[in-house]
């Protein structure tokens, strides 16, 4: 089995798959070759497994259609109106206000809020069904009052979406197809 070592002053060893499907182990200094090459043996079953998995997520991305130019510019035109209106009609339901709203076509994020209050989505959202695009609305308007990840603001989410996990694992699940649309792997 291949893999790459990277050593540093930590305690303990850690086994890691990359998304491009490498095998990286981090150990201490202190660890010889031979100590190493015992224990990535003994979790061999789980590290080919893994790396079996993310060369079919490398497979089926690759087999992902990009969008064409024109596809992406009527992409971001639809994003626009669509997510502008249902910010709004969120905002209004939640009683917050709000800066500016942009679309971006971007690769590793679905949406954010900047301090100032402005928004930024994703135009690939209008590749994702409409009530995963209202819960990255919610999200980030519950990013005026709370600006973090914190259980406090997961409960605020979750008071104008109450079945938030479940879109939110839409996006885990179906997220980097819909990426490599427009950023082909
Ligand atoms: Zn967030």
């Amino acid at each position: 089995m291949d893999y790459s070592v990277i050593r540093s002053r930590r305690r303990t060893v850690s086994l890691e798959v990359t998304p491009d499907a490498q095998i990286l182990v981090r150990a201490p200094f202190e660890m010889t070759d031979a100590d190493l090459a015992r224990i990535v043996d003994g979790r061999k079953a789980w590290l080919k497994d893994h790396v079996r998995r993310q060369e079919a997520r490398k497979k089926s991305l690759a087999q992902v259609q990009p969008l064409t130019v024109r596809e992406a510019d009527s992409l971001k035109v639809r994003a626009r109106a669509d997510l502008t209106l249902r910010t709004a009609r969120q905002a209004r339901l939640m009683g917050l206000c709000y800066g500016r709203v942009t679309i971006r076509l971007q690769k590793t994020r679905w949406g954010s809020c900047s301090s100032k209050g402005n928004l930024n989505y994703n135009a690939l959202l209008m590749l994702a069904p409409e009530a995963v695009r209202d819960y990255v609305v919610i999200h980030e308007l519950c990013h005026l009052v709370e600006m973090n990840h914190s259980p406090r603001f997961w409960a605020q989410v979750e008071r104008y979406c109450p079945d938030y996990d479940s879109r939110r694992s839409w996006l885990k699940v179906h997220g980097d197809q819909l990426m490599a649309r427009a950023f082909p792997v």
